[in-house]
């Protein structure tokens, strides 16, 4: 059974998570800090965030292959970047954010949930 997004409190508080612990590492970021990506949608993690959120919060399983699959079938099946057959040139060229570091925001939001259950809100993932 899926973990409801609103059960979150604030995305913004679980967005800006994200991007203290995703852009920080990202090699798309700029020395300054700054993201060298032109275009919001340019990035695969926080074009589509709720959507991303919610799929990996409707799983609950041990095995990455289930998270793998939910993002397939929620993300990126519908993304203009996936061909009929279902491959993807960035993801294969490793240019999707999205797919670059799901092991890491898989992790970030299941932390999250596992401490807005505990506590009813975020407060603190550092
Ligand atoms: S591409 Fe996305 S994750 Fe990477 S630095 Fe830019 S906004 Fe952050
Ligand atoms: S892996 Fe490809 S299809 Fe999936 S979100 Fe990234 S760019 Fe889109």
């Amino acid at each position: 059974m899926g973990y409801p997004l609103e059960q979150f409190g604030s995305m913004a508080a679980l967005e800006a998570l994200l991007r203290q612990r995703i852009c920080s590492i990202c090699v798309d970021r700029n020395m300054d800090g700054t993201c060298s990506l032109n275009q919001r949608n340019d990035c695969a993690l926080f074009d589509r965030f709720p959507r991303i959120v919610r799929s990996i919060s409707r799983v609950n399983s041990e095995k990455i292959d289930d998270y793998v699959t939910a993002i397939r079938e929620d993300v990126c099946a519908d993304c203009i970047n996936q061909a009929l057959d279902g491959s993807c040139k960035l993801r294969d060229e490793v240019r999707c954010v999205l797919d670059r570091y799901l092991l890491l925001i898989i992790g970030v939001i299941e932390e999250a949930k596992r401490i807005t259950l505990k506590q009813g809100k975020i407060v603190s993932l550092v």
